[in-house]
């Protein structure tokens, strides 16, 4: 594309002066695009912001694209191309719009991409941007869900490094450099328990979407927030660890932890663990991967362990969250079957949000997914292929859809 051609050719007299990064953030009007924009606000001289993206939320990407002096931003939604470039006109930001502009946005020319859009909407552009040699910070766990053999290879291909954001992903992450990988016997996710911790399974029957989008410590994205309360979010982080850290799952643990301060452990062979600590605030995990494998001094908050007092731990009640046996099932049959069980847990989740099924049918729906989906064409099509997965993607939701119509 003539466009990218001339930003290349910037590149090169950028990086002959200076060491700033050149950095696109995918979701940007998001939780963690706003929280990654606020470490750049901090650090105005390390980075260069190629592309802001966002969605629906077209004055937030516009303020946000001439604060950072972007050069483009982008809304996947094309009928707000015109509101977009009214808002953007005599700036010198570039407004684009649509699916395949978004897409298109991987191939620019960057050191570093934020992948912080919500759902496998996200798939694609952070893929792109990776093929392309891109570092990829990576928030948007369905892209290791639904495509983690397809970008752990484009990775390898390219020279991209994958850089969890995930909290709990981050956490491992730290634990496990210096370390030889053959030494990792296990790794304990936490997880707060989402706004139902304490309910009853007969009290979650009737759990609404308004009660499901508090979450006790965190403050995400709608969706994230609900995801946690039904445990798919940890779910899909089960998975996304498996294949981050190339791990079994018989070596993945998933442990409530009411207090959220501990992102997560990993045990050694010789019996030694290290725990990753730190406060409720995701620019931690995000500066960590945006200056990796520096730290920079961050005015961020520091824990008091004193005051904290102590910190608790509790088995799991899969009867309250069948969404966690659903990952291990899907991780044992391997193939399509992330792409498959988060297709259709995002299709069912529309669904509880509409108020067209309840909180605990989202998870009858998913299961029923899997079963009608034959073994046979999700663990024998090529994983490596994105068309592939974007296939099952498609044919997971129709089934969904035709699941939830049922009820
Ligand atoms: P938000 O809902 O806050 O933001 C989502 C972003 O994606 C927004 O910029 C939104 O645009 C954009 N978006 C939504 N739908 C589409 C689409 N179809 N095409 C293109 N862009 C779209 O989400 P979060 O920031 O909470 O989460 C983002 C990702 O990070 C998720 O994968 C989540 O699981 C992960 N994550 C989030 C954490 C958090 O603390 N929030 C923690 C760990 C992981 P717009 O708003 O303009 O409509």
């Amino acid at each position: 594309m003539a466009l990218w051609g001339l930003h290349w050719r910037l590149v090169w007299l950028d990086r002959g002066f200076c060491n700033m990064k050149r950095i696109s953030i995918f979701g940007a009007t998001g939780s963690i695009g706003q929280s990654t924009l606020d470490i750049i606000r901090h650090d105005r001289a390390g980075f260069h912001i190629c592309a802001l993206t966002g969605a629906r939320n077209i004055e937030q990407l516009a303020q946000d694209a001439i604060e950072f002096g972007a050069d483009y931003a982008i809304t996947s939604v094309d009928a707000l191309y015109e509101p977009l470039k009214d808002l953007l006109s005599g700036t010198g930001v570039t407004a684009m719009a649509g699916r395949a502009a978004l897409v298109d946005a991987g191939d620019l020319p960057v050191d570093l991409c934020v992948s912080a859009i919500v759902g496998a909407a996200g798939l694609e552009p952070g893929y792109r941007a990776l093929a392309r040699g891109a570092d990829l910070a990576l928030a948007n766990k369905e892209s290791m869900v639904a495509a983690g053999q397809l970008m752990k290879h484009t990775a390898r291909n390219s020279g991209g490094q994958l850089l969890p954001v995930d909290s709990e992903h981050s956490a491992i992450f730290q634990a496990l450099q210096g370390e030889n990988r053959q030494s990792v016997e296990r790794v304990i996710i936490t997880a707060s328990g989402g706004a139902f911790r304490d309910w009853s399974l007969a009290q979650l029957q009737s759990a609404t979407p308004a009660q499901a989008q508090t979450h006790p410590n965190w403050d995400m994205g709608q969706r994230i927030t609900i995801d946690s309360a039904s445990m798919f979010n940890k779910a899909l982080e089960v998975i996304e660890a498996k294949e981050l850290f190339d791990l079994s799952p018989d070596q993945i643990e998933v442990v409530i932890h009411p207090q959220s301060l501990i992102h997560s452990v990993v045990g050694f062979c010789d019996a030694g663990m290290m725990a990753h600590i730190g406060p409720h605030d995701m620019r931690h995990a995000i500066a960590y991967a945006m200056y990796y494998p520096n730290r920079p001094a961050l005015t961020l908050e520091r824990l008091d362990l004193a005051k904290i007092g102590r910190l608790d731990f509790m088995e799991p009640d899969r009867a309250k969250y069948p969404a966690l046996d659903l990952a291990y099932h899907v991780m044992q049959q391997g193939g399509l079957m992330g792409a498959a069980f988060n297709a259709a847990k995002e299709t069912a989740l529309d669904a509880f949000i509409a108020g067209q099924i309840g909180f605990l049918t989202m998870s009858q729906v998913v299961k029923q997914v899997l079963d009608h989906l034959s073994i046979d064409t999700a663990t024998t099509s090529d994983p490596l292929d994105l068309d592939n997965i974007l296939a099952m993607d498609a044919l997971a939701r129709t089934v969904a859809f035709d699941e939830i119509n049922k009820i």
